[in-house]
């Protein structure tokens, strides 16, 4: 279950249940469906967005596959079946009240993965999809039995995974993962491995429902554990988490098969982990995105307080502008300050990493003509992707607003 947490903007999730039922009769709208070869889709919002989920689906389930090659060997299975809604409302109404505040599910008692897109960008659905999809992949082949610490870090792992213009490519590190779990090890907050190990599906749960601080920190530390298993120590881990699964898919102890494959010093592996943490950078994809967050919420600023007139920008050079020649001061999420004086650092904001042109900058900038709002683009990322930062006036808040997401090319 893919929960939304909108002052956050975090996407938060719980594996899968078995206490929602769909019932798509209760929809009085058209099905379009897809079939592809291994899955079966059906959404309301058109013909041409159920090719372009089915594309998504399917190059995203070779993924699954090829990272864990061993276990999920080719064979013919059922397709696996998807079904999206346009509207929150509809998704609601076909599901029950239950999901409500969720962005995505997998019903196991269905084999049914659902979703929305409703006034989300659709990266953020297909961000959903990725990862709820992989919880229906596993459920497939392992069964009710693998342990939700491990469920849930795979699917996280899956769910930050990006397009290359020649399939998907896994194992992107987002920064505000790594500064969560730093900042959590100094101040002594990592649940222990042993509690993180044998956590049920009711006790995440629970957390997740309370939106315990501990909720976000069991994402971050299990996204890091699978992380490490995949892809540490140039993939060595790799036999040894297959071997893991398929016990648990015979129906062995969870913890005894951990033991065996792995160790059972919890404390010698957490400080692997913590060591591996360090070793890691954050991917040049989310470092552009968080680029754009912050010159986002400047030009925000600006035009909401500072007296900025959007009608005077023409592009990105005159957003630069508008930054260095008046003071002001920013908190950053890390802790640390941006102020107009510090040249170099509002430079460096404007330069995607993956620019390897010597241009200053490597955003466009543009007011769109029918909102009259700013919308900067990223251009600089293989295979036609772009990130996109759109600017929107905030109906219920009555504020203005910008959402960030990836837009991905698509053959349909
Ligand atoms: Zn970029």
């Amino acid at each position: 279950m893919t929960k939304i947490i909108t002052t956050a903007l975090i996407y938060f999730t719980i594996a899968f249940t078995s206490v929602v039922a769909a019932d798509l009769d209760k929809i009085n709208k058209e099905f379009y469906k897809v079939e592809t070869d291994n899955y079966s889709i059906a959404t309301t919002v058109s013909k041409k967005f159920a090719y372009r989920i089915a594309d998504h689906m399917e190059e995203i389930h070779k993924e699954y596959r090829r990272r864990l090659s061993n276990i999920f060997g080719e064979e013919d299975v059922e397709k696996f079946r998807v079904v999206v809604f346009d509207k929150q409302s509809n998704y609601l109404r076909a599901l029950g009240d239950k999901v409500r505040g969720t962005a995505g599910i997998f019903m196991s008692n269905e084999q049914l993965l659902a979703g929305f897109v409703g006034k989300r960008p659709p990266s953020a659905l297909f961000k959903t999809l990725y990862h709820e999809g992989f919880h229906q992949f596993l459920f497939h082949y392992i069964g009710p039995n693998c342990p939700i610490w491990l469920n849930e870090g795979l699917a996280q792992y899956f769910s930050e995974a990006t397009w290359t213009g020649n399939g998907y490519r896994v194992g992107d590190i987002p920064p505000h993962r790594i500064y969560t779990l730093k900042r959590e090890w100094e101040n002594k907050q990592w649940m222990s491995l042993e509690k993180l190990l044998s956590l049920t599906n009711s006790e995440w749960m629970g957390m997740v429902e309370d939106q315990s601080p501990r909720s976000s920190l069991i994402y971050n530390q299990t996204w890091l554990f699978v992380h490490f298993l995949i892809d540490g120590a140039n993939g060595k881990y790799r036999d040894n988490l297959e071997e893991y699964l398929e016990d648990i898919a015979d129906d062995e102890d969870s913890y005894e098969a951990f033991t065996d494959h792995f160790s059972a010093n919890f404390t010698a592996l957490r400080n692997t982990l913590y060591k591996y943490l360090n070793t890691l950078e954050p991917s040049p994809k989310f470092m552009c995105m968080k680029n754009m967050g912050i010159i986002s919420r400047l030009l925000k600023f600006f035009i909401e307080k500072g007296g900025a007139d959007i009608d005077t920008l023409e592009n990105i050079e005159d957003v630069h502008e508008l930054f260095v020649n008046s003071g002001w001061k920013m908190q950053m999420k890390d802790g640390t300050t941006l102020t107009n004086r510090k040249e170099d650092a509002i430079e460096a904001l404007f330069h995607c990493p993956l620019d390897k042109s010597d241009k200053e900058k490597s955003y466009k900038f543009r007011v769109h003509k029918d909102s009259g709002l700013p919308q900067i683009t990223c251009p600089q990322h293989p295979g036609q992707a772009r990130i996109i930062s759109r600017f929107f006036n905030n109906k219920k808040t009555g504020t203005l607003d910008f959402t960030i997401s990836e837009q991905l090319p698509t053959k349909h």
